[in-house]
């Protein structure tokens, strides 16, 4: 994997997805009801709930409207001395943009000895974009969370990777308990990286970008679609005349879509993530009808 990566081995730590990733810089980073950790929304959620367990404050540098982009002016001007992690999604989750990489690398560098910048990259396999993984020997602020959840399928397996400086790693194996990954983890995690693993993954990641890029044609052509966002990611995040119009047929119908249109700024938006090219046939037929 840390050839996969780019990395040295003693860069990478591998963890219970990157959930457990997350979980572990929260832990070490910040003190029980007196640090602080950044986050962007809309973003994932789980930044939010390894906070709370550990009693950090979370402060909220919402991403700008409708562009999603990262505020970086209000978010370096967010950070204190209490303020320890500060986490950004790219591509991000539900909105599916990614971060210009030099927005990345400036915050990174302008938050040296302040904050550590964790650059989550659920996504990044469906992305143009390169990974920061390759930059965490310079600067030893900078966390890159890598996952086999999303593009390799197998988020049953809960195997996540987290990059960092090897000092950066060696404190957090500190507080990873002992055996983390079971043996069938690592069986699964290795079928991944052999050449006909990542072959069936290059491949299937090709299927659905492409896939991704014309459902987002198709999508913004029909009648109740006010607007669909770019992605880099395996989803689209739409938004529609009426999303709770549009959870009832999908649900009556057996499709699924993932709903954000009760949180800021995503009022009547849908996620929607690319299936097989029979389910995204079904799916455009069925809005098309309405
Ligand atoms: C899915 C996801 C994760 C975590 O996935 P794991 O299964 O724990 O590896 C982390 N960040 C984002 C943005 C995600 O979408």
């Amino acid at each position: 994997m840390a050839r996969f990566y780019r990395v040295d081995q003693a860069q990478l730590l591998l963890t219970r997805g990157s959930d457990e990733g997350i979980d572990l810089l929260v832990r070490a980073f910040c003190r029980a009801g007196r640090d602080a950790v950044i986050e962007c929304p809309p973003c994932f959620g789980m930044y939010r709930v390894a906070a709370g367990i550990q009693g950090a404050k979370v402060v909220s540098v919402p991403l700008l409207a409708p562009s999603f982009d990262v505020d970086a002016d209000t978010l370096l001007r967010s950070v204190d001395e209490r303020c320890k992690l500060v986490f950004l999604t790219s591509p991000n989750n539900p909105t599916g943009n990614s971060v210009a990489r030099q927005v990345l690398l400036d915050l990174v560098e302008a938050l040296s000895r302040k904050a550590v910048v964790v650059v989550d990259e659920a996504y990044i396999e469906f992305s143009e974009q390169r990974s920061l993984a390759e930059l965490v020997s310079e600067s030893d602020n900078l966390v890159v969370l890598r996952t086999l959840s999303k593009a390799f399928a197998l988020a049953g397996a809960r195997c996540g990777a987290l990059i960092a400086h090897q000092s950066v790693v060696e404190l957090l194996r500190r507080i990873l308990p002992p055996y983390p990954l079971p043996t069938p983890t690592v069986r699964a995690a290795l079928g991944v990286f052999d050449s006909a693993g990542q072959q069936h993954t290059a491949n299937k990641i090709k299927r659905i970008s492409l896939m991704r890029d014309s459902m987002n044609k198709l999508l913004t052509e029909l009648p109740i679609v006010d607007r669909v966002w770019p992605s880099d990611a395996n989803f689209l995040l739409v938004r529609f005349d009426n999303a709770a119009r549009v959870l009832a047929l999908t649900a009556d119908a057996g499709i699924v879509l993932r709903d954000f249109s009760k949180q800021p700024r995503l009022e009547n938006c849908l996620r929607i993530t690319i299936g097989t090219p029979d389910q995204n046939a079904r799916l455009l037929a069925l809005l098309g009808e309405h």
